[in-house]
């Protein structure tokens, strides 16, 4: 399913980043990792990118402003982007999702759902050629 598919990390805490990208690539993705969302946005623009998941406590911009900035973007806008957080509230969930992300993993993460949860986000390529 992975089909050399590129995924970026962005997570400023160290435990979190080595296991999202190490149970990612243990199902064939190739991974790429900022940890702060101004390094997040460079990475975006550098980079072609299949699925971004973005923690929402980040240094220098948090994840919402990483949202919003790429989610002003035409091109950068379709890129599915997903949040990796720990929301207790109804409220933050809502916040989340209008500042644009596609959705959002709860955290902790949970090793043997992780991968199908980011799947789900994921385009899947022959529909998206087909529309073309
Ligand atoms: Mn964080």
């Amino acid at each position: 399913m992975a089909q050399n598919r590129r995924i970026l990390v962005i997570e400023d805490n160290p435990q979190n980043l080595e296991l999202m990208t190490y149970l990612l690539e243990a199902f064939g993705y190739t991974t790429v990792t900022a940890v702060d969302g101004e390094e997040g946005i460079e990475v975006v623009l550098r980079e072609k990118l299949d699925l971004i998941i973005c923690d929402i406590h980040l240094p220098k911009k948090d994840g919402y402003e990483v949202a919003r900035e790429l989610k002003r973007d035409p091109v950068l806008r379709r890129i599915p982007l997903v949040a990796v957080t720990a929301l207790a509230m109804v409220g933050d969930r809502e916040k989340v999702l209008k500042a644009g992300f596609n959705g959002y993993i709860d955290k902790p993460i949970q090793p043997e759902l992780f991968v199908r949860q980011v799947e789900s986000f994921l385009v899947n390529r022959t529909d998206a050629e087909s529309r073309l």
